[in-house]
């Protein structure tokens, strides 16, 4: 009878057409939310523009909009209900991949284990689901929701953990059929490559919104790329040999692995090789250009990043020079990230220049290149033989990062323990903390740096960013963080007054505040997180208002904002509580009533609340352990 009475279908997926959402969506960032929530909100955003063209805008007076807002759990309402619904991000839910998997919901996504095949894949273990929750665990037909023609995913950011809604935190509730997947049901890293193939088959996406380039060199056409046809010597597509791994290249994968080679151990010095992209049609005025090198020949060898743009006649011949590389005794792979603004078509050059043939015994590599259309992360730490750390290292060892500089000039390092600390509840996790540095601009900035995010990122180095599940975490500064060894002054206050000096920086260093679980060492070893043994960290230690306006687009102008609020506040508040829109559903479901195992249904502008055939979406924050801790010297 519920099913009947349901316009509203459910598999993995809605399939009713009518809940879909018309792109953009509009969204409202309520005054309700946390800071960092609304912080981690636009970084989720940004990840469904780089993975399809699920787009979100400010809210504009539209009928159909997602309101974020801090009630009671994480949830959401199901699908476009087409008057404005409301998607809670509670306490404890200000986690990327958790909105993400709030989003998926509002977008008309269900829990993976709902599917109809769903018994082919796991096992419910009823007799250790909580009284009244076994709703929880219901399935549902190809005729309430479409699998969108993909398979089962243990790894969707959709799927339940091991332990979800059980009696008993060591009794399972669901196991995987195959059990080399327990350990990975209830991810909440991000999109799975599934999670992807459904969001852009729903919305029938053809292109990314912020990807504009990518390749691994395996393919021999080179995505595109092309030698310039003047200079000297050449760019070859090169097979890995024995001794060269590839950055592409996993440790299991003998025969993957191709990558770009200019060799300067022969011909003369000055000769040249350019490699150059396709022509690349930007929407945004910013891009980071980021790949993998590696320069084993000379130290005089340059590889140098230039962009060619449009002269004004249409022509793409301007060229610009963005940034050059200098070898060095350094043989290893590196990373490199190249900022760049360009309102109109270009190309993106690589130019490698031959230093001293007579002292170079290798070249230039270049791999996995990755063109977005999005800001390069402020702070990148690449540690090496991060692998043999992991097994070798004492039990208490730190590492350190160098100093890095946030765009308003605060000085920040990052620590890592990569076996934990001596407690042994947090033995195989790698720990990560976050300090302040002094830095040449103290005088001048404001202290203590409150309200201010960081966000670290530890990077899964799959070559396909879209697929790239990366471990991401932030929190907000604020006066609740301070050091109660010194008068409860807070963390965030001036370093050289509070912190402790560091001879190999010639600089002071405050304690750290971070996260003692922040990965396992489990799933650094299953993801791309340790290729040729090396970590990579990103971190960013920004005011958020000063990301919204990075990400301003024609859409932020004060012409697309309500008239009463104009300015650079739009992206957050664009809308107070009380300029809500009298359409706006105040009927059962705002707040969610249902959050005791039912869901919220919007039936034709009828809000109702489901419970046999519900599911409880304030409980999807599972499995995440994030224990913030204190440092202290
Ligand atoms: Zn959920």
């Amino acid at each position: 009878m519920l099913e009947t009475s349901l316009s509203f279908k459910k598999r993995s997926a809605l399939r009713d057409e009518h809940y879909r959402w018309k792109i953009p969506i509009p969204f409202i960032l309520a005054d309700s939310l946390d800071l960092n929530a609304k912080g981690v909100i636009l970084k989720a955003f940004e990840g469904f523009h780089l993975r399809s063209c699920v787009k979100f805008k400010p809210y504009a007076g539209e009928k159909s909009y997602i309101r974020f807002l801090k009630l009671n759990g994480c949830w959401s309402t199901i699908g476009d209900t087409k008057a404005g619904q409301n998607l809670s991000i509670g306490a404890g839910c200000d986690h990327k991949a958790i909105v993400i998997h709030e989003i998926l919901h509002a977008l008309g996504f269900l829990h993976e284990q709902t599917r109809t095949d769903r018994d082919d894949y796991v096992k419910i273990w009823w007799n250790h689901v909580l009284p009244n929750q076994a709703h929880n665990f219901n399935k549902y037909g190809r005729n309430y929701l479409t699998d969108l023609n993909t398979t089962y995913d243990y790894e969707s950011i959709m799927h339940y953990g091991p332990s979800s809604f059980t009696k008993n935190s060591s009794l399972a509730t669901i196991t995987t059929n195959i059990p080399e997947f327990n350990g990975i049901i209830g991810q909440r890293l991000d999109f799975s490559t599934s999670d992807i193939e459904r969001l852009n088959r729903m919305y029938n996406c053809t292109r990314s919104l912020t990807l504009l380039d990518q390749c691994d060199f395996e393919s021999a056409d080179l995505c595109g790329l092309v030698q310039e046809p003047r200079d000297d010597a050449v760019w070859l597509h090169k097979k890995n040999e024995p001794m060269e791994q590839n950055h592409t290249q996993r440790q299991e994968c003998k025969d993957a692995g191709h990558f770009m080679y200019f060799n300067t151990s022969c011909g003369k010095q000055g000769d040249t090789a350019v490699l150059e992209s396709r022509i690349l049609h930007p929407t945004r005025n910013y891009h980071c250009l980021q790949y993998f090198f590696k320069m084993t020949g000379s130290p005089q060898d340059r590889l140098a990043v230039w962009i060619k743009k449009d002269d004004g006649t249409g022509k793409i011949r301007r060229l610009i020079k963005v940034r050059t590389f200098q070898g060095d005794n350094d043989h290893n792979w590196k990373i490199a990230h190249v900022n760049f603004r360009c309102q109109k078509k270009f190309r993106f050059l690589f130019y490698g220049l031959k230093g001293n043939p007579d002292d170079s015994n290798g070249g230039i590599f270049i791999d996995d290149l990755t063109l977005s259309e999005a800001q390069c992360p402020r702070a990148v730490w690449l540690i090496r033989g991060f692998s043999r750390l992991l097994t070798t290292a004492s039990s208490d060892l730190s590492i350190t990062s160098p100093r890095f500089y946030s765009q308003e000039g605060y000085g920040f390092g990052i620590t890592v323990a990569p076996r934990g600390s001596r407690d042994s509840a947090f033995a195989n996790y790698t720990r990560i903390s976050f300090h302040l540095v002094s830095g040449e601009n103290d005088g001048i900035l404001e202290w203590p740096a409150l309200h201010r995010q960081v966000t670290i990122t530890v990077l899964d180095q799959n070559p396909n960013a879209k697929k790239r599940m990366s471990a991401e975490r932030s929190f907000t500064t604020d006066t609740t963080q301070v050091f109660p060894d010194k008068n409860n002054s807070s963390r965030w206050g001036k370093p050289s007054l509070l912190g402790k000096f560091d001879t190999s920086c010639n600089c002071s260093r405050n304690g750290g505040w971070g996260w003692s679980k922040f990965i396992s060492h489990a799933l650094l070893r299953r993801k791309n997180f340790l290729k040729n043994g090396d970590l990579i960290i990103f971190a960013e230690f920004e005011g958020i208002l000063e990301r919204c306006y990075i990400e301003e687009g024609a859409s932020l102008s004060s012409a697309t904002l309500p008239p009463h609020h104009s300015g650079h506040f739009g992206v957050f508040v664009p809308l107070h509580e009380q300029d809500l829109p009298s359409i706006h559903p105040r009927e059962h479901c705002d707040p969610n009533p249902c959050q005791n195992g039912g869901i919220c249904l919007n039936n034709q502008g009828d809000v109702s609340c489901r419970y046999p055939y519900g599911s409880s979406y304030h409980l999807c924050v599972i499995n995440i352990t994030l224990t913030m801790m204190m440092i202290q010297r």
